[in-house]
């Protein structure tokens, strides 16, 4: 595929929408992307929950290399109305070009260049999930598993704004905090009750304070609810937050500190859980040793490839605690994922495919 072709994929590939929600619509994209794959020479089989596996010589000897991408994205249907697949030498635009349809067009050209070179040798399995915006439920386990079957992983989310790749990721959580405390009139008998949302402002409070910047580790109450009317003491109050950690020891101690989270008023009581959805993927050992290794396979062919990272977390998270070495950020180089404005720059499509042609061929 030259430019041209790789734009035409995935201009097809962006209108046919696929948000999470609707697995029909994810199914369209599923079609799209077996056809093209068993027109590579893939062999191709649907999982449970659509997942979609399409595999190269897998009776070559060694381990595969894993491609990883998701075809679902965060826009709902009939967004392309107002946001319409464009392209011009510098930038297209539309939604999913960045996360990650464009990453699904530069596996499939790599290989593809890889074939006419007659160089499409070892074993590989591309993995085309379904879900990966709303938590990868129904594909983690296959994604488990094939990681473990894997000498590398290769996650094609989207590159940083400079090219790097993403060597680290935090881990992603989410808690909730409930205060009881007893309802009374606010004029006739004040006294006699015990205000959940005052109770749940010390809460909020204290939380917002274990972020420790140093550590990449931030807490985020987002949500806070309770009361019913403005003259009744409040019973119940409640808050929603967000956790991110780079650090894998941090985790356990921010979820003991939420379990240890006592009331400061009399007569009220606190409850907490929290869950670490994804773990953190860090930059260590043989994150280090294995960004090396393709730092030094890209330079040969001319790319000088940065290291960096994101607070946000992908289904690397899944990979790295299994320590099979991952790299993500493998796909296409843009900015404003998730919004109305999201692009690429058009040429990455080519240096991303060049790149992993590269790693395909010598790792
Ligand atoms: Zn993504």
């Amino acid at each position: 595929m030259n430019l041209t072709e790789m734009l035409a994929l995935l201009k097809e590939l962006v209108e046919t929408e696929s948000p999470s929600s609707d697995p029909a619509a994810v199914q369209a994209v599923g079609r799209l992307v077996a056809a093209q794959a068993a027109r590579l020479g893939a062999q191709v089989s649907a999982e449970s929950g659509g997942q979609l596996v399409a595999r190269w010589n897998a009776s070559a000897p060694g381990k595969p290399i894993l491609l990883l991408h998701h075809m679902d994205t965060v826009f709902p249907r009939g967004t392309l109305a107002g946001m319409p697949f464009r392209s011009d030498a510098e930038k297209t635009y539309g939604p999913g070009v960045l996360d990650m349809k464009g990453g699904i067009v530069i596996t499939l050209a790599a290989i593809e260049r890889l074939r006419r070179a007659g160089a499409l040798t070892r074993p590989l399995v591309a993995l085309f999930t379904t879900d990966e915006e709303i938590g990868s439920g129904s594909s983690r386990a296959l994604i488990e598993n094939l990681s473990r079957e894997s000498l590398l992983a290769l996650v094609l989310e989207s590159g940083l704004l400079d090219g790097a790749i993403k060597t680290w990721r935090k881990g992603v959580g989410d808690f909730v905090v409930r205060v009881r405390g007893v309802a009374a009139h606010s004029g006739g008998e004040h006294e006699k009750g015990r205000n959940a949302i005052e109770e749940l402002a010390h809460q909020v409070l204290e939380i917002q304070r274990w972020t420790d910047y140093a550590k990449g580790t931030t807490l985020n109450i987002g949500v806070i609810r309770g009361g019913t009317v403005e003259n009744v003491v409040p019973a119940e109050a409640e808050a929603r937050g967000d956790l991110r950690v780079l650090d894998p020891a941090e985790a356990p101690r921010i979820l003991a500190a939420l379990k240890a989270l006592r009331p400061h008023l009399p007569g009220t009581t606190v409850t907490a859980e929290g869950l670490l959805n994804r773990a953190p993927m860090p930059f260590d050992a043989t994150m280090k040793i294995t960004y090396e290794k393709a730092r030094q396979i890209a330079a040969g062919v001319g790319i000088d490839l940065k290291a960096g990272g994101s607070g946000g977390g992908s289904d690397a998270n899944f990979i790295a605690p299994l320590g099979v070495p991952v790299l993500d950020g493998l796909g296409a180089v843009g900015a404003d994922y998730h919004s109305e404005r999201e692009w690429i720059f058009t040429v990455s499509l080519e240096e991303r495919a060049r790149l992993l042609e590269a790693l395909l061929l010598n790792w």
